[in-house]
This record gives structure tokens, C-alpha cells and sequence, in this order.
């Protein structure tokens, strides 16, 4: 392109997204070969045992239920006070950390991505995340004028990277005084990777240390938008008690989303909750963030938030959107079983899987396998150094004997 009207920060702008890339090449082998034919393991969204996109069928009703006001009217921009103490309960069921805790309703969990990037770190700061990461990270970082590194996420030994992780930190920290350290757990995509229990005892151990400095804030950003689908509800989030009690230059930041828990992914609907020993800072949180959504979306869709409340606040209701839930997160648990138990069989090698919407297969050149995997009907999205497979989005009877088709692929590929 040689002529622009673009401003100087926005020339070049362009995102080439592989994952919805991936999904049109599906569509278009559906059209060819008919659905039956064609394995779409490309789409972050819960398909049932019939390829159809689940939603959860309480919050179906609720939804379908709600009074016109509820749908049409503004809500308040911080978001409404009934959704965000719903949502704050939730997030943190019986491990809510002894601290000072507000939240501010966002676009989606991207919207607590984005409001985080602008409030907390400097334009031209670099932001942390692992190596193997969901792409929009990168496309927020650069459309709000930051850059985005990485750490490695696994040791030889496929456990957390506590070394190459305190590393970079470390590294950043001498350039800059702001740093946010992006962490996508439990049931982390793509690979499906939870930091246990100790990694977080080592993760908040090093920010501790690194916090002496007080010119430094550390900023972690946990990114838990697939909390819902991560293992038993209270062992999974028992990572969470532990952020309480920290210096106040240490800001944790959970960016919480409906669209998979609730399987509202349209509704845009999430929230940011902030968790500091400082009541100053958080009073702060509350403000600028409020401010920011008043500036970039003002406020979000009123309906979800109170899908949300109405179902939080009657205590049957819950309990049957955790039931139906939990059957899709068994279904999703029986597709991965199947995968992986076959991976094993053929010798396939892939990454740490411990819940989750994604597998990931590391592999060389990830563009040729996925393509080789078209002679198959198998459609998968390729990333940096892999080939993420949507668990939560092919059928039983389609992953069967998938894991020895990629095997192969990866076998033709690469010899
Ligand atoms: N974080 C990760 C890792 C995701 O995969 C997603 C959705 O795919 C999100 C956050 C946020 O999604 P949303 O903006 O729909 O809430």
C-alpha cells in the first residue's frame, strides 16, 4: 500500500486472524464433503455431541426470561452492583483472599485486557506473557502502543519455568517500573496447562522479592476466563486465597469473562476484579478503570449482567447452571481422555494438558502439518510452534483416531 490516511500509529494496522482463518477453510470442506466428513477442530466455543453451539439451558431461560427493561435500559458504566458482587463470589468461591476487592464490568474478559494495558503500564512498555499464548494479547499490546515478550513456559521436565519466568521478570524490572505479567490459568489456552498450587506459591514469592524495590509495581494480570471449565470448583481456585496480603506494589488483576462460563460469548460481558492490601489503590482501580470504560465502550450489555444476578441470587438456579456446566466440562474431559490415551498409543508427543478448552501438539512447521491434515478433513489452527486442537469443539466420535492422523501428518512433514 503506498497511499495512507491512516495516523502515523495506525499505518500497517492489520490483523490476520489464523483461527478464524482456519474455521472458513472448515466451512468451505463442510460445503464440499457435507459435516459429517469434515473434523472442525478450530472453533474456542463448546460444541454438544451433535456440532452444535451449547448453551448451558438455565441460563438459556434466564436469558430468554428477562423483562425488557433489563435488556434495553443503560446499566451504570462500573457495571451493575448485584452483577459485579455475583461475579466477585464466584470468581473466588470459598478462597477469597483477605485484601481490599472491587470490580469493573468489561467488554468480555478482552475488556479487562485492554483497560489493564492502558492503566498500568506506560506507552512503550513491554508486557510478559508466556511463549505459547492466545493471539490477541499480541494484537492488544500493539494496538495500545505496547510491546509484548515472553518467557518460556516449560522446563525440560514440562513443568512450570519458574527459571526462565524469574528471569524475564527480573530483566524487565531494570528497564521499567511498571510490569504486567500476563498469566492465562487454570486450564490455560492454547495448551491447557494450570499452574499448581506451589508454581504460585514460587510465582508470588518472586514478585515479593522484586516488590522491595518500591519504584517497581508489578502488575500480574491472571487471566481465568476458562476458570469455569478447570477441575473441582473450590480446588481450582485455591490459588486465589493466596493473593491477599501483599505489598501494595503488587496489584493482582483477574480478568473474568461470561462467555465461556455462562456460554454468552456473545454478550461481551466480563468483568476486571483487583485485589490489593491498599485501600488507596483500590479506590484508584475502581475509578480509572470506570473511567476508561466511559472513554472506550462506555457501558457494556445490560442483559448478561443480569442473567448473571438473577442466577446468582437464587441459590436453586445455581445450583443447576454448576450442574448442566459441569456435564459439558465431563463431555470436554472425555474427548481430551480419548485423545490423549491415543496420543500415547502413537508415540504423539504433546503438551501438559490438565483441563481445558485446547490441546496443543508442538510441532516444527505447524502451517504444513495443518495443511497436510486438509487431505483428512481435519482442520486445527496452526500456531508458532504448534497445532492447537479445540477439544471443546469436536465430538466423541470425531477425536477418535484423530491423534494418529496428526501423527502421521507430522510424520510426513517432517522426515
Ligand atoms: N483469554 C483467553 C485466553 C481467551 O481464550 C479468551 C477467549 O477466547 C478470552 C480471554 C476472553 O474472551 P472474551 O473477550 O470473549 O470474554
Amino acid at each position: 500500500m503506498t497511499y495512507s490516511m491512516a495516523a502515523s500509529h495506525a499505518k500497517g494496522k492489520c490483523a490476520t486472524d489464523k483461527i478464524f482463518g482456519a474455521n472458513a477453510a472448515a466451512g468451505r470442506a463442510v460445503t464440499k464433503y457435507g459435516k459429517d466428513k469434515v473434523v472442525n477442530a478450530t472453533i474456542g466455543a463448546f460444541m454438544d455431541e451433535q456440532e452444535v453451539l451449547a448453551c448451558i439451558p438455565t441460563v438459556e431461560k434466564t436469558f430468554r426470561n428477562l423483562p425488557i427493561d433489563s435488556i434495553i435500559s443503560y446499566a451504570p458504566i462500573a457495571g451493575a452492583p448485584d452483577f459485579l458482587e455475583a461475579f466477585i463470589n464466584l470468581t473466588f468461591a470459598d478462597h477469597r483472599p483477605d485484601a481490599y476487592i472491587e470490580a469493573v464490568a468489561t467488554a468480555g474478559g478482552s475488556g479487562a485486557i485492554h483497560h489493564t494495558l492502558w492503566n498500568y503500564s506506560e506507552i512503550g512498555d513491554t508486557v510478559l506473557t508466556s511463549d505459547w499464548y492466545w493471539g490477541p494479547y499480541k494484537v492488544l499490546c500493539q494496538d495500545g502502543l505496547r510491546k509484548l515478550d515472553t518467557y518460556t513456559l516449560f522446563d525440560e521436565q514440562q513443568k512450570f519455568n519458574i527459571a526462565s519466568f524469574g528471569t524475564k521478570v527480573k530483566e524487565l524490572l531494570t528497564k521499567q517500573n511498571n510490569l504486567i505479567i500476563i498469566i492465562n490459568t487454570p486450564a490455560h489456552n492454547p495448551t491447557g496447562f494450570s499452574l499448581t498450587n506451589s508454581d504460585w506459591d514460587n510465582v508470588l514469592a518472586l514478585f515479593q522479592e522484586c516488590a522491595t524495590d518500591t519504584t517497581k509495581r508489578i502488575i500480574p494480570l491472571i487471566d481465568v476466563a476458562y476458570i469455569d471449565y478447570a477441575g473441582e470448583k473450590n480446588a481450582c481456585r485455591a490459588f486465589l486465597k493466596k493473593l491477599g496480603g501483599l505489598p501494595e506494589n503488587i496489584l493482582p488483576i483477574l480478568g473474568c469473562s461470561m462467555s465461556k462460563g455462562f456460554t454468552l460469548y456473545g454478550q461481551r460481558t466480563g468483568v476486571m476484579i483487583g485485589v490489593s492490601s491498599s485501600k488507596e489503590v483500590i479506590e484508584e482501580f475502581k475509578n480509572i478503570n470506570q473511567f476508561t470504560s466511559r472513554a472506550t465502550w462506555s457501558n457494556i450489555t445490560h442483559s448478561a449482567m443480569k442473567v448473571m444476578s438473577t442466577i446468582y441470587e437464587d441459590k436453586e438456579l445455581l445450583a443447576q447452571v454448576e450442574q448442566e456446566r459441569a456435564e459439558y466440562y465431563t463431555l470436554i474431559r472425555k474427548r481430551a481422555n480419548i485423545f490423549m490415551s491415543e496420543a500415547q498409543e502413537v508415540g504423539l508427543q504433546m503438551l501438559p494438558y490438565i483441563a481445558g478448552f485446547f490441546i496443543t501438539i508442538p510441532a516444527n512447521n505447524p502451517d504444513a502439518v495443518c495443511d497436510k491434515l486438509h487431505d483428512d478433513n481435519i482442520f486445527a489452527v496452526p500456531l508458532a510452534k504448534g497445532i492447537r486442537i479445540a477439544v471443546c469443539a469436536v465430538t466423541s466420535a470425531k477425536i477418535t483416531g484423530m491423534a494418529g492422523k496428526i501423527f502421521k501428518a507430522i510424520k510426513a512433514i517432517e522426515d
